[in-house]
């Protein structure tokens, strides 16, 4: 096997939030099996974070391997528009029957940008189609949507973004963030600062955009559910639509198929992404209610203004269908439990450590929150030194581990967790 030119990737390749100038290192990884990444060099360090929420059933996962070449040898790709294929119907026939309740209209996109994207122009449109247009959206403080501009606008405003591009992106309204931990009681007041919002600019205001139970990027905080709730609530009284953003919490990670089902509350628009393919390929969906479909679809465009050249890929469809057949044939809701019953247990330590401010855990996500930044490059090398694959970011050294990890792998992970902080 030939070694990949590392210096052409330091000097020509952008990574995710990096310099060219000034690049981080970055380590070479050759293939990837179950939980392991296989580096060049031969290490096989156990992985912590499921490519960003995505690999939930691990790599090269025979079942999704042979869904995918099965779907290569009828065909890859063919245009959505004019055409129509099995592997997209049967993928959102599957969805319909385990998202909350009522969503049954699917837009499927290319990213989860994108598909949060579409939810905004859904959102817009269907304040066309009630006569009543109305632009602005409403988030909460310390949310992530992703790095398109219209994403972008409903991101947390203090992560640098906003300052960036200030004159270009929309200027939305934004809540406090929700402050009840996910456990223990929840203060009802906190819902007060969202409903002045909500009182004051509903007029204004097409849908109220958050990531349900688990704000992830925005600092991997878990709130309460009555928040949530109230939201929803909130969003009924004031005839404001509520998109979910579940891209990195639907399918299974937080115990429920999705965190919508904490508070028992459906939305009006949701995003999936991230874990729909098994992590295999990009792509994302959003997903309405007959009732917002149509009125979109009543509306002066008289259609949904979208459509990307991938949209419903057949391939991506194809697996993303044996990955949820996948996961549902799995005892995921026993895995699940068994990893936070872990995690809890093996990160606890960690709280007495004078560097840590916060340990918490809720399904498969284990977070600890230090005082102070983490050095990224000093805590990578030491991490892949103790053979696992964890990917610090600021203050955070998280855990979103694949479903299938064995609980000997999972304690290597919370081991060279606790050994890095302390
Ligand atoms: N929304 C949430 C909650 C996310 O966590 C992410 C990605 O991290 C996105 C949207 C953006 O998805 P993508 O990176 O596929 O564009």
């Amino acid at each position: 096997m030939n070694q990949l030119n590392a210096q052409f990737d330091l000097d020509h390749l952008w990574h995710p939030y990096t310099s060219l100038t000034k690049p981080l290192p970055c380590y070479p990884v050759e293939r990837a099996d179950g939980v392991y990444l296989q580096l060049e060099d031969g290490r096989r360090l156990v992985d912590g974070m499921s490519s960003w929420w995505a690999c939930l059933h691990g790599y090269n996962v025979p079942e999704l391997n042979r869904a995918a070449g099965e779907q290569l040898g009828k065909m890859s790709h063919v245009m959505f528009g004019g055409l129509t294929h099995a592997p997209a119907v049967e993928l959102c026939q599957a969805l319909a029957g385990v998202l909350p309740a009522g969503l049954d209209r699917f837009f499927l996109a290319d990213s989860g940008s994108v598909s949060v994207e579409v939810s905004l122009k859904m959102a817009i449109q269907y304040w066309h189609g009630r006569g009543q247009p109305k632009t602005r959206f409403a988030s909460l403080s310390r949310g992530y949507h992703g790095d398109t501009f219209g994403a972008m606008s409903v991101c947390d405003p203090n992560g640098g973004m906003h300052s960036l591009y200030k004159g270009f992106l929309p200027e939305h309204l934004f809540v406090p963030a929700p402050q009840s931990p996910f456990e223990g009681p929840f203060d009802a007041t906190e819902l007060n600062a969202l409903e002045t919002v909500l009182a004051e600019h509903h007029h204004e205001l097409a849908a109220l955009i958050l990531e349900p139970i688990v704000q992830g990027a925005g600092g991997m905080r878990l709130y309460h559910p009555d928040y949530l709730k109230g939201a929803r609530a909130l969003c009924d009284k004031y005839d404001v639509l509520l998109i979910a953003d579940e891209i990195a919490t639907g399918f299974g990670r937080t115990g429920k198929l999705f965190a919508c089902e904490w508070a028992g509350i459906s939305p009006d628009i949701i995003c999936i992404g991230k874990a729909l393919t098994g992590g295999y390929m990009t792509m994302a969906a959003t997903i309405t209610s007959r009732k917002v479909a149509d009125t979109i679809c009543n509306g002066p465009a008289g259609v949904l203004m979208h459509g990307p050249t991938f949209m419903a890929n057949p391939l991506a469809c194809a697996v993303a269908k044996a990955s949820l057949e996948l996961l549902l044939a799995s005892p995921w809701q026993q895995r699940i439990a068994a990893i936070e019953a872990q995690l809890k247990r093996e990160l606890a330590p960690a709280r007495d450590l004078p560097r840590v401010n916060d340990v918490r855990v809720l399904g498969a996500i284990g977070v600890i929150e230090l005082h102070e930044p983490l050095d990224v490059a000093e805590v990578q090398k030491r991490l892949v030194e103790l053979g696992v694959w964890i990917r610090p970011f600021g203050k955070l050294l998280y855990i979103m581990p694949p479903y299938i990890i064995q609980p000997d792998e999972l304690s290597k992970l919370t081991r060279a967790m606790c050994q890095v902080v302390g």
